[in-house]
């Protein structure tokens, strides 16, 4: 049987990865700005992620959720507490599409309401909310499952207004910062209206933290620097380092009842141990502030170089766009540099590194990337 070709793959096999490095099957290694679609939060095989990992397969059960686990009320205890919502609570599930699709469910449940509204550039994972942001036409979205989905253009507020003044949307979804769409920032004043609005009439906003999450952005959040809160908000990538884990974080507004939401593998004994491994790495390393702090550093730095049209994002998350398509210098800074980052579109760099990411990796990677923007855009 050969793979459902989907994934267009850089020929390289990774075979080890520690920190903000991996080393391919020919000894080659690499600098890690991309972490799988910012899976790597506290860094690749983090010891103390690994020891407890090992020690859960070796030692204790590994369960679906029919019996009783107390490493779920640990990590909701610690999520709420580094998180800032303790007054929430948590369902886990096992990707960001399956948070989003359950956080669409509540709020369908709560308000009576089908109707969805997204912002154009949106992704929310393969989902009722989906939108297309690719180039290729076989890709038709939404992709409706049951909900009518609206969109509207992001920082928007007056067409949001006319929308749900009618009252009969049941969720407003928007990304914390828009990643694949191209790492677009919502302004924090048109965040701070649209909760207000939401709020005056009747709809969810559901903040879908899922690649903004997790202390990328400088805050746990991306949408606490707005300082709202939110009705639901979604997570997954960076939660696990890479174990597959997500969840839906759930304002004490929702009733829970039994069968309301259910999945066989959410919150297994594993996929709670990865979480609860990378919150204490977070809070014990400091890796927000580290995400902050160089991430501020390389936005500063790249806003000096002259070809660059526009630097955006905050903390780590950072899309750097150029008028022309970027494959090329992609492709050098991994071939000729050893670097790994990702892409928006065609003409949108797109960096997701660990949060453990130092500053003389990020000037080494600066120095690497003028020289090949240099050798490139003077061709
Ligand atoms: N939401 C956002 C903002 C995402 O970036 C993604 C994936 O890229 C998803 C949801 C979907 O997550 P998953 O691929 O885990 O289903």
């Amino acid at each position: 049987m050969n793979l459902f070709n989907v994934y267009p793959l850089f020929d390289i096999e990774i075979t080890k990865g520690i920190g903000c490095r991996i080393t391919d099957i020919q000894g080659i290694e690499y600098l890690d700005l991309y972490g799988g679609h910012a899976v790597i939060s506290i860094g690749h095989s983090h010891p103390y992620y690994v020891q407890r990992l090992t020690q859960q397969l070796e030692n204790l059960v590994f369960y679906s959720n029919s019996v009783q686990n107390k490493l779920q009320v640990e990590l909701a205890k610690k999520l709420g507490q580094v998180a800032g919502y303790e007054d929430y609570s948590l369902f886990l599930v096992n990707s960001g599409a399956e948070a989003n699709e359950n956080a669409l469910k509540l709020a369908s449940f709560h308000t009576g309401r089908r109707k969805v509204l997204s912002f154009s550039k949106s992704f929310h994972g393969r989902t009722s909310a989906a939108v297309r942001v690719t180039d290729n036409p076989k890709i038709v979205a939404p992709i409706n499952e049951g909900f009518d989905v609206e969109f509207t253009e992001l920082n928007d507020i007056e067409s949001v207004r006319k929308i749900l003044i009618k009252e009969d949307v049941c969720a407003v979804i928007i990304e914390g910062i828009q990643g694949v769409g191209g790492i677009r920032v919502p302004e924090l004043e048109f965040l701070k209206e649209l909760s207000a609005e939401c709020k005056a009439t009747g709809t969810i906003l559901i903040l879908d933290e899922v690649q903004s999450g997790y202390g990328r952005s400088g805050k746990f959040f991306a949408h606490q620097h707005a300082g709202i809160r939110p009705d639901l908000i979604t997570v997954a990538k960076g939660m696990g380092n890479g174990f597959p884990v997500g969840a839906v974080l759930i304002s004490p507004i929702f009733e829970a009842s039994h069968g309301l939401l259910g999945t066989t593998f959410g919150g297994s004994h594993l996929a709670c141990t990865a979480a609860i491994s990378v919150l204490d790495i977070i809070k014990a390393e400091q890796l927000i502030i580290n995400a902050e702090k160089i991430g501020q550093y390389l936005i500063n730095e790249l806003n000096k170089i002259p070809q660059i049209k526009e630097v955006r994002g905050m903390g780590l998350m950072i899309g750097i766009e150029f008028e022309k398509p970027v494959k090329e210098i992609r492709n050098k800074l991994l071939f000729e540099k050893k670097i790994f980052t990702g892409a928006s579109g065609t003409n949108t760099i797109r960096l997701l590194p660990p949060l453990c990411l130092s500053k003389q990796d990020a000037n080494l990677f600066l120095t690497s990337f003028k020289e090949i923007i240099q050798s490139t855009l003077a061709d």
